[in-house]
């Protein structure tokens, strides 16, 4: 049988259009090109990420816009029309992702930019055997594509490990359907949604990456590489080994595998271009990034208690150090995964996390992992207003 191919090129540091461009068309030759993914006419949709600002290039947050032009000037060449369609994290205004990070530019300079929270257009996709979804609600472009290309920014995710060509797809889904995957179930609903639109390509963005609490507060690490392949599943489990996870680590990659989406396992993918052992760089992990400790609160978290509510809690005190709410955990404990309320505590001081919990306190954040903002709620009740670090919507408005 043979290996899915994923490629890995060097980049200069701090490369400009030309080295991008350059490094883009070398990575894809690697793994057999893109003409044959597209034929005249198709409509391509490039997905890159734009999960919430910081959007300056040095912080490692969204995919930075040279590497989807590489691609929409190829698909040109091919006579087809790339359109460069994105929507941010839930709360997050697109248009100012848009208009800070350098896509207004390109733009003004001719190329198809697309909010697709502008867009009215929604549609629910069907399924096939999704595990946690029957349907979708995806944005109409999604279903008029001919050809998907994921082009995610490499980084650490407080949730899940590491975000790359698989998660990133959560922005072709609409708001209401987003809040829904942390509710619902995100490790398979993002596999559901991975199954339901099967990408044809994804071109990793790891110039500047991010490690620690990703998403959107990691710390900056300078990689200068572009990795691609035609199976999602190999390119994420190249990228996770690249960062110093074991892919078996990563739940996603675990669980699009286990659904014959693409492979993961090292004897069946082969890494072209620069060997993985030369530009390999273990990440800081989210869960070992900078805790927050606090005279007076209490975490309980019970053993079957996973990274991702482990991960969400510590960005949810992380959100709070943030928008300097620390003071409103003194008498609070917070308890994940299967532990039991402890009984000497009064229910008024408890918040109870996560699907797992089968007691739930008073105040009880559902989801699995949950959502951050929502535990930073719960935690403060109504002594304050819930800061959303990188949204403008008010909670209240995005729950
Ligand atoms: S609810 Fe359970 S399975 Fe889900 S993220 Fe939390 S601990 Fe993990």
């Amino acid at each position: 049988m043979s290996k899915a191919r994923v490629s890995i090129v060097k980049t200069d540091a701090k490369p400009d259009y030309p080295e991008i461009h350059s490094a883009v068309r070398h990575a894809l030759d690697l793994i057999g090109g893109i003409e044959t993914l597209i034929k005249p006419g198709d409509l391509v949709l490039i997905n890159p990420s734009w999960v919430a600002p910081p959007v300056e290039r040095e912080a490692g947050c969204i995919t930075i816009p040279e590497v989807p032009r590489a691609l929409a000037d190829m698909v040109r060449c091919l006579d087809a029309r790339p359109v460069i369609a994105e929507s941010s994290a839930v709360g997050v205004d697109s248009e100012k992702v848009i208009q800070q990070s350098g896509y207004r530019v390109l733009q003004e300079m001719g190329y198809e930019i697309v909010n697709l929270k502008a867009q009215k257009a929604s549609l629910e996709i069907h399924v096939a055997n999704g595990k946690v979804f029957e349907t979708l609600e995806c944005w109409a472009m999604v279903q008029q594509a001919d050809v998907i290309i994921s082009v995610p920014k490499l980084k650490t995710h407080d949730q899940t490990e590491m975000t790359c060509a698989i998660k990133k797809l959560k922005g072709l889904l609409t708001d209401k359907a987003k809040k829904a995957m942390h509710q619902e179930g995100l490790f398979e609903g993002v596999v559901d949604l991975l199954s339901a639109i099967k990408p044809q390509l994804a071109v990793v963005d790891a110039i500047i990456c991010q490690e620690g609490v990703g998403p959107i507060f990691g710390k900056p690490v300078e990689m200068n590489l572009i990795l691609a392949g035609k199976d999602l599943v190999a390119v994420d489990a190249t990228c996770a080994r690249l960062i110093g996870y074991d892919p078996a680590e990563t739940l996603l990659t675990v669980n699009a595998n286990a659904r014959g989406l693409g492979v993961m396992d090292s004897d069946q993918i082969e890494v072209v271009g620069e060997s993985l052992n030369n530009v390999k760089r273990r990440f800081l992990r989210a869960i070992e990034d900078d805790p927050v400790e606090m005279e007076g609160f209490n975490l309980i978290h019970g053993e079957a208690t996973c990274t991702g509510c482990r991960n969400t809690v510590m960005s949810a005190l992380i959100d709070m150090r943030n928008a300097d709410q620390l003071r409103y955990l003194p008498g609070v404990t917070v308890v994940t995964g299967d532990a039991p309320l402890p009984a000497d505590v009064a229910q008024k001081d408890l918040v109870s996390v996560g699907l797992c919990m089968k007691e739930k306190a008073d105040r009880h954040v559902k989801g699995c992992p949950p959502n951050n903002a929502l535990v930073v709620k719960a935690i403060i009740g109504d002594r304050a207003e819930v800061k959303r670090m990188y949204a403008d919507e008010s909670l209240d408005k995005t729950d």
